[in-house]
């Protein structure tokens, strides 16, 4: 089922996608719908998708998005080579960072360039998990009953202010740095852990390109490594990193420019569209 939260004449709700055609729920939030435990159900009279404002599945994350660093392998190598660092293809623990979202950018947002802040804006496609039930102390083959479903991130970075302040948090946490969507593909219509095809687009021009199966460290590792001792509660994010071919894997690194149309796709989500504004 793919679920989308839209406004409509002001009002903001969540609907069950089909097609061109959006089906009310009842309920207001995509975290609303996620701790009734229920499944979601078609009330009312579909809308047309046009007629319709589509928001990020969920615009006010209740806590920061917890993200993998470098979790596929050919990205944690050009990573090393744009920060000139050695690295030797070993990766024995996951890296675990957190992005503040402020309100999550939906589809069709515009990305803010912040000029005189940021000279090396960057792209990151990600598969981004949300977390359906309360996990702490879950194991890693019970973890799929902790997860709701699926959506695309984009973990927009300033690789400057990121590299400048030695901790990632500023240099991606900016507003309109989490574009977000365009829907939420719930748990059961994919394998667990997921295995999808993965890309970004800059200007039509292809950039990244993998398959979520590629990560180093995967779903249920994720779930159960940090609920033993966090509680990850539900409508929790997590983005599960980036591959090869973000704008800093290039040399000389092709940054992003106001104008640009940034494309993140995912096999079974979608494709969400951003434009870099001035
Ligand atoms: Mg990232």
């Amino acid at each position: 089922m793919k679920l989308v939260t839209y406004d409509s004449q002001g009002i903001q709700s969540v609907g069950i996608l089909e097609g061109e055609w959006v089906y009310p729920t009842g309920y207001g939030s995509l975290l609303e719908l996620i701790r009734a435990q229920k499944p979601a159900q078609k009330i009312g009279q579909a809308l047309a998708k046009g007629q319709v404002q589509i928001l990020a599945p969920i615009p006010h994350p209740q806590q920061d998005i917890i993200c993998l660093g470098v979790n596929y392998m050919a990205h944690a190598q050009e990573s090393a080579r744009f920060k000139k660092e050695d690295f030797n293809g070993e990766r024995p623990y996951a890296v675990y960072f957190s992005k503040r979202v402020d309100c999550a950018l939906e589809d069709g947002g515009t990305i803010p360039s912040y000029p005189g802040l940021v000279d090396s804006l960057d792209y990151e496609v990600e598969l981004a998990a949300i977390i359906g039930r309360d996990a702490k102390a879950v194991r890693q083959e019970d973890a799929w009953e902790h997860v709701f479903g699926y959506t695309i991130l984009n973990d927009v970075s300033a690789r400057n202010v990121q590299n400048r302040h030695k901790q990632w948090y500023f240099g991606k946490s900016m507003d309109g740095f989490c574009p977000m969507g365009p829907c939420v593909v719930t748990r059961e219509e994919f394998a667990f852990p997921p295995a999808l095809e993965i890309y970004s687009r800059v200007n039509g021009e292809l950039r990244q390109q993998a398959n979520t199966r590629d990560m180093i460290f995967d779903l249920p590792f994720v779930i159960a490594e940090l609920s033993q001792s966090m509680t990850l509660r539900a409508g929790t994010v997590i983005a599960t990193g980036t591959p090869a071919g973000a704008g800093m894997g290039f040399t000389p690194p092709k940054w992003l420019r106001p104008g640009d149309l940034v494309e993140c796709g995912i096999e079974g989500i979608g494709v969400l569209r951003n434009r870099v504004g001035g």
